[in-house]
């Protein structure tokens, strides 16, 4: 009876575009990694859900995509960080290279990172990051 519609063609203007700048609706993108309703299938998407995460101040998220053997007791995201912006330099299986752009107190910083997954128990994990400044 009812017109048939198509959930993925429809447009909600109340979602917002993901932060990690894909040009995709969070929920299309980041957010189902960081709900965890489903895992990142590649290195570089659990890299963009880390950074959409950060943006969204979801701490449990960051700690629960850190591998086990370098993961930090808990993390503090700083309020006044704004991120900006996230650009993917170079991704490979295991390694993403990425600038991060944020604002702190109206200064803009660049976080310039190589980092090093592992895929484990059929997820990905954050291992750690080489900074490059
Ligand atoms: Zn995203």
């Amino acid at each position: 009876m009812s017109i048939a519609t198509n959930s993925s063609m429809k447009k909600n203007k109340s979602i917002p575009h993901c932060p990690c700048g894909s040009g995709k609706l969070i929920n299309a993108c980041c957010e189902p990694y960081i709900k965890e309703d489903q895992p990142a299938p590649t290195a570089e998407a659990l890299m963009r859900s880390r950074y959409t995460a950060f943006a969204l101040g979801n701490e449990q998220y960051l700690l629960d995509s850190w591998h086990a053997s370098t993961r930090p007791e808990s993390i503090d995201i700083d309020p006044a960080m704004q991120w900006i912006r996230l650009s993917i330099l170079n991704s490979d299986t295991d390694r993403v290279e990425f600038v991060a752009t944020y604002r702190i107190q109206g200064r803009a910083h660049k976080l310039h990172e190589n980092s090093r997954f592992i895929f484990e128990h059929g997820k990905w994990f954050y291992v750690d990051g080489e900074s490059k400044a």
